[in-house]
């Protein structure tokens, strides 16, 4: 089916900025920012962080508070601990054959940045790409994945495709079917993630005493590098 996305993409697919570019480092970073966070609001995120930190030496060379700060806003925000780790790696001894040696880095972002930095035949499936698969009962070779990433966000959507404008749809079992609304993600407001966003975004703006602050969220944001305590304050790691 390979022969029928491609046509479709060259028409349709989505201009998306890292998509011109083979650099290993800027494809992480990509990726690490859309494992949580729509595509729409990591555009311009990562344009800056490119132009602020273009290098793994770069980001390598920045404090974790410098770090932190400019993961402000996209959530999940130990992935931004993890990517600045990694880029310590990788500026200090290359990048690594294993790429999920790399910390935050596991299998599915370990075969994105082979398919689309190296050129490797990996097909990387995330939720889209197995969707599709499931639905058309075919396997898509490693060079669909852009296509597949774009008919997932755009017409094979998760409950009710858009099978009227679908290139597959010829040779596609699952046309016209409708299903069940997806499990809905947890809610933030109220939650314990919103409590540790709350609290990092205080620490952000300046160190505050712990006393004033909620501890099992202190607690957890520093098991996981995002805040240090020392001398009764609450601080941004530097
Ligand atoms: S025909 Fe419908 S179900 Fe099949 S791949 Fe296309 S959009 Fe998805």
């Amino acid at each position: 089916m390979d022969e029928l996305l491609h046509p479709w993409f060259e028409e349709h697919g989505r201009d998306l900025p890292w998509r011109k570019t083979r650099d290993p480092y800027a494809i992480l970073v990509s990726e690490v920012m859309l494992q949580q966070t729509q595509v729409g609001r990591v555009i311009p995120r990562w344009l800056a962080w490119l132009e602020r930190w273009p290098t793994t030496a770069a980001l390598a060379a920045a404090t974790p508070a410098e770090v932190i700060r400019a993961w402000q806003g996209l959530g999940y925000n130990r992935r931004a601990v993890s990517l600045h780790r990694a880029a310590e790696v990788v500026a200090a001894a290359g990048w690594p054959d294993d790429l999920t040696e790399l910390p935050g880095v596991g299998p599915y972002t370990a075969a994105a940045i082979r398919n689309q930095a190296y050129g490797e035949p990996v097909l990387p499936v995330d939720t889209n790409v197995a969707r599709i698969q499931e639905r058309t009962g075919q396997d898509f070779g490693a060079g669909a994945l852009q296509a597949l990433f774009d008919l997932g966000a755009t017409v094979c959507l998760a409950r009710i495709p858009r099978c009227g404008v679908c290139p597959l749809a010829e040779r596609c079992p699952s046309r016209g079917r409708r299903y069940d609304p997806a499990r809905k993600q947890s809610r933030f407001e109220g939650s314990f993630r919103q409590r540790r966003a709350a609290l990092l975004r205080l620490v952000t703006a300046e160190p505050q005493p712990v006393a004033d602050l909620d501890v099992e969220a202190v607690d957890s944001l520093s098991r996981d590098g995002l805040v240090v305590v020392a001398d009764g304050l609450v601080a941004l790691p530097v």
